[in-house]
């Protein structure tokens, strides 16, 4: 089984490829991002408690997206591979991450990084919000809470990722057909 993460900071396309890349290739989208929202739109405990972080632009606890990610994992079993987005945003998430495929057998196959600029980070995010309603894409407050913990705790899994030789970076400046092309060259 393949299991590609791709990686990048807020509002850099992850989502974007990955249904694309689902189309293409026919590999199972799991986005955290998605799954939290599904939660709170049902108003679930864990939807509750996720709300408030996400709209502050914090993240949300590790153990609760990891056991989303197994969930995934242990749901479906018969896709041909896993295009993981928004996931992980933590080294603890990483190593959970390794620890969770090693117990099944598995490995990681690659990481796909999509570099932008933080001030793209900001165009592309006020360009989102025109479009889809999310709370945390509407406030530059929120906005730069958002890029502040990319670096702070979601950046450090670059090197994690490049001390085990599973990295990749694409520069991801410009028409989504040409970014596509490029994340797209470094999946089966
Ligand atoms: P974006 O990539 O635009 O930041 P996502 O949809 O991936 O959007 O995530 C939205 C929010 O959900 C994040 O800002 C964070 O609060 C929460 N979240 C998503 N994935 C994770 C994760 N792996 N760990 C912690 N929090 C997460």
């Amino acid at each position: 089984m393949k299991y590609y993460v791709l990686f990048g900071p807020p509002g850099a396309g992850k989502g974007t490829f990955a249904k694309m890349l689902v189309e293409n290739k026919g590999y199972y989208h799991i986005s955290t991002g998605d799954l939290l929202r599904k939660e709170i739109a049902e108003g679930t405990p864990l939807g509750m408690q996720a709300k408030d972080l996400i709209e502050k632009g914090n993240l949300v606890p590790d153990e609760v997206v990891c056991g989303m990610i197994r969930q995934q994992f242990d749901s479906n079993p018969d896709v041909r591979g896993f295009l993981l987005d928004g996931f992980p945003r933590t080294v603890a998430q990483a190593i959970a991450l390794d620890e969770m495929l090693t117990d099944m057998g598995e490995e990681l196959t690659r990481v796909v990084s999509i570099h932008i600029t933080d001030e793209e980070v900001r165009r592309r995010i006020k360009g989102r919000a025109l479009v889809e309603n999310r709370a945390d894409d509407a406030d530059d407050d929120i906005i730069t809470t958002r890029i502040r913990n990319y670096h702070e705790k979601t950046e450090p899994v670059i090197q994690y990722y490049k001390a085990h030789d599973k990295y990749f970076e694409v520069e991801a400046h410009g028409t989504i057909d040409e970014n596509y092309a490029k994340v797209s060259a470094l999946i089966d």
